[in-house]
């Protein structure tokens, strides 16, 4: 007999109680610690005081309007992501794959608007992943994500990740964009390196097309700057991001320059939650905190620490562990055992991590880790590393 939840899931048996912090609580309180942060969602730890605090004072105030008016904390929220990023104007939804509908959308429209309706592919990288809606399973080329489903929406090509040779051969008369993850996340924490991220920007400029970065994942702090793409010094014309931005709630957000954004008039686009005042106070104070003085140093000192200790563990352990990857706290252990395998036993052990593509371990720990929880990991990590040696 089917269960009463749709089974879309292949779930671990147990249920989290109880979060705090950088530690989860399962119903017979045993405690874990928490390195997967519900897929990189839990930027700040479980029940942060702070956005406790933003979403007690919001409900108690008003839930939900509609955007038939206006909304100050979307105006609030939208002001704080334009000052601290490329973006001349942002609009709210409420997941990683509507804020990537959002971007594509624009990017189509955009070319509609200036001229040009036979604009509409966009190339895009094979091994991604951008989200479960019928575009964005025909935007991340994998087969996988596909099956079954299709004919899948038209408009896509796709390209190896990194290489930029391939990527200006798929443009033709037709595309409008170029779409690319900074830090491939579910295909294996793979980053896009500064001389590819600058290559695409040029290819862009060149042929009159729209980048788009998708950072539902490597977005908000989670590389130890507030976007990925700061690391390259290159800025996209629009960007997704979702995950880490709600710090649990759910919430996403495309930004965009002033040139793409004004594609989108009123009436083009929209969403009912999208934007709603408990989405928006709960994201604009995990921005606060992200946002204080020195708290993204803090990320990259804590995961440049984290790392140099993952690649000693990996060293000291080739027969589980071939590689350490990634950029800040979005960190993969490329695994000669089968992920599922590790996992499982950093689980048995006491450490929540989340599998990836490419047989990579992903260890997306909250922003908020100090070295103590380091320390924790890396012993757990030791300890699972020795047994499943020995078993082979
Ligand atoms: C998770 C993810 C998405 C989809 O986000 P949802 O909130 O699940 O719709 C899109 N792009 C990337 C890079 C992601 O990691």
């Amino acid at each position: 007999m089917i269960p009463a939840v749709m089974p879309t899931y292949a779930r671990v048996d147990v249920a989290f109680e109880k979060g705090e912090g950088a530690y989860l609580f399962d119903q017979d309180g045993r405690r874990y610690l928490d390195f997967g942060a519900g897929i990189a969602v839990i930027s700040l730890g479980h029940c942060h005081p702070r956005i406790v605090e933003a979403l007690r004072e919001q409900a108690g105030k008003i839930w939900h309007t509609s955007n038939l008016y206006r909304i100050l904390g979307q105006e609030r929220l939208a002001q704080r992501l334009v000052d601290h990023s490329f973006a001349d104007s942002v609009f709210f939804c409420n997941s990683g794959a509507e804020a990537m509908e959002c971007s594509l959308k624009m990017a189509r429209k955009y070319h509609d608007e200036t001229g040009n309706p036979d604009r509409y592919r966009v190339v895009a990288c094979t091994n991604s992943f951008h989200g479960r809606t019928m575009a964005t399973i025909a935007a991340a080329g994998q087969e996988k994500l596909l099956k079954g489903f299709g004919p899948a929406v038209e408009g896509f090509d796709h390209v190896a990740f990194g290489n930029l040779n391939e990527t200006r051969a798929a443009i033709t008369d037709e595309t409008a964009a170029i779409l690319v993850e900074p830090v491939q996340g579910e295909g294996g924490m793979l980053p896009a390196s500064a001389d590819y991220l600058r290559g695409l920007r040029q290819t862009a400029d060149e042929f009159g097309l729209l980048l788009i970065f998708d950072e539902v994942q490597c977005g908000i702090g989670r590389t130890g700057k507030l976007f990925a793409h700061e690391w390259a010094g290159v800025e996209p014309d629009i960007l997704a991001a979702a995950k880490g931005l709600g710090g649990g709630f759910p919430v996403g957000a495309c930004l965009a320059n002033e040139k793409a954004a004004s594609a989108l008039v009123a009436g083009s686009h929209g969403s009912t939650f999208g934007g709603n005042p408990l989405a928006m106070a709960v994201a604009g104070s995990v921005l606060d905190v992200i946002l204080e003085d020195g708290f993204l140093e803090r990320v990259q000192a804590i995961a440049k620490g984290f790392r140099g200790r993952l690649e000693t563990v990996a060293k000291a352990h080739p027969t589980v562990l071939t590689e350490v990857r990634g950029k800040g706290l979005m960190l993969g252990l490329k695994c000669e055992v089968p992920n599922t395998t590790l996992s499982a036993k950093l689980f048995e052990n006491g450490l929540v991590t989340v599998v990836a593509g490419d047989n990579v371990v992903r260890i997306l720990p909250p922003l908020i880790i100090d070295e103590s929880h380091v320390e924790e990991a890396v012993g757990i990590l030791e300890a699972s590393c020795a047994e499943l040696s020995k078993g082979a």
